[in-house]
């Protein structure tokens, strides 16, 4: 920590000298790992734009067009995921955040409906809540799920199939002190849980559905893929990221609940300081009070797309999977291990070690960049298809050097 203080400029360059080489160029078309999205002009344009602002996006009062950009997107996002009307939206840091969010809401609604306050009585001493979660959920929804006080030995983690997708004849007998956690989008391979079947079984008994939807709710977004989705509206809460698909700049997330009511008293806030008016006050339907104004390139990057363009990009998505899928599995040495139902592709090679050296190789090789994961306990690479730069010859060039990082595995084996 330097005592003295140095001049704007020299800090913005040294930062550009040092920092810039230590990033990784995720926003061009040849990024496939993790479910990294990329970022649309406007969407980023809007956030330089806000933060010149710097607006505390915690109050009306605080930042006047933030609510009513709040209110706007709220009302579009409802309207292209088709969710119920009484849908109300937070807006936070990530899918992490609106998990916690979804469940923190559910917890107050099944307590409440017994008479428990969880505001004023705590958890201790308080009726049981049953969570039911797929063996294969998302470390995030874990995490929220520890959080929030439930230990995780207090989740029933239900089988799931070949594809990760929860087996819905071994999910036990739900009822209205059941939490289920169901997922839009498998974090490996992309693949989305029996919806229909499950949530009007759910809403028959008044169990509470959280849908962890991050990349995957995006495909209702889509009249082709839209399908998948099918019946998640009878979900209660449903958590998604606008800096996966959407490619929205990071920070992005949306908490979308049926239960405005619950939403807004699982996240309460009182304050004798806080001046509530009857428009939309942000900090009611998130757990911070002070935030950035992110807002902005949300509204803006919808605004840029528009419907149309949504469903043609996260399409494209689906598009350039298949095609990934596809040349990949015309080469000898690859096998493609799911059905590419959206974005994400899994594949393996004949051994875990020759995986982890083509890996090792496409990653030094430049051209693309994808991870690896661990799939039914074999290693695995996944290719994720989430930006809209990525064309058909960047799939081309990038299948291109997997295949050279196979040639020259096999070639050095046999040394
Ligand atoms: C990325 C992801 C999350 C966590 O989202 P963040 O935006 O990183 O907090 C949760 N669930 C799934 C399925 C994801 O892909």
């Amino acid at each position: 920590m330097p005592t003295q203080p140095s001049s704007a400029v020299e800090i913005i360059e040294k930062l550009h000298r040092y920092g810039a080489p230590a990033t990784i160029s995720q926003i061009g078309g040849r990024y496939f790992g993790f479910v990294n999205g990329g970022i649309v002009p406007a969407g980023l344009a809007a956030k330089l734009l806000g933060s010149f602002w710097d607006q505390n996006a915690a109050m009306s009062i605080t930042s006047p067009v933030v609510p009513r950009l709040e209110t706007i997107v709220q009302k579009w996002l409802k309207n292209i995921f088709s969710l119920p009307d009484s849908t109300v939206a937070g807006f936070v840091s990530g899918t992490s955040a609106t998990i916690v969010c979804g469940i923190a809401a559910a917890r107050y609604r099944i307590l409440k409906r017994q008479n428990w306050d969880i505001n004023k009585k705590g958890l201790i001493g308080a009726p049981p809540i049953k969570i039911i979660a797929g063996e294969q959920a998302h470390s995030t929804v874990v995490k929220a799920i520890t959080l929030l006080g439930f230990g995780t030995e207090n989740v029933d983690f239900v089988k799931v199939d070949d594809q990760g997708r929860i087996r819905p004849e071994l999910i036990p007998d739900l009822d209205s002190n059941t939490i289920l956690i169901l997922a839009a989008g498998n974090v490996n391979s992309g693949a989305f849980d029996d919806f229909s079947k499950i949530c009007k079984k759910a809403n028959e008994v008044g169990a509470w559905v959280h849908i962890d939807g991050a990349f995957g709710l995006w495909a209702r977004a889509t009249k082709k893929l839209a399908y998948l989705t099918e019946g998640i509206e009878y979900a209660n809460s449903w958590a998604v990221d606008g800096h996966k698909t959407l490619n929205t700049p990071y920070d992005c997330g949306i908490i979308s609940c049926s239960d405005e009511n619950a939403l807004v008293n699982a996240l309460h806030l009182a304050g004798d300081y806080l001046t509530l008016n009857k428009n939309r006050e942000g900090a009611l339907y998130g757990p911070e009070l002070s935030r950035r104004a992110r807002i902005f390139e949300l509204w803006a990057t919808l605004k840029s797309l528009g419907t149309f363009g949504i469903d043609q990009m996260i399409y494209g998505f689906h598009e350039r999977s298949k095609q990934f899928a596809n040349e990949l599995s015309k080469i000898e040495g690859f096998t493609i291990l799911n059905n590419v139902y959206f974005n994400q592709t899994i594949v393996i090679c004949e051994t875990d070690q020759i995986v982890e050296r083509v890996l090792n190789l496409v990653q030094n090789d430049k051209v693309c960049w994808a991870s690896g994961s661990l799939w039914n306990g074999r290693k695995v690479i996944r290719l994720s298809i989430c930006s809209w730069a990525t064309t058909a010859e960047d799939i081309r060039i990038s299948v291109d050097s997997f295949r050279r990082a196979l040639l020259l595995v096999k070639n050095s084996s046999f040394l």
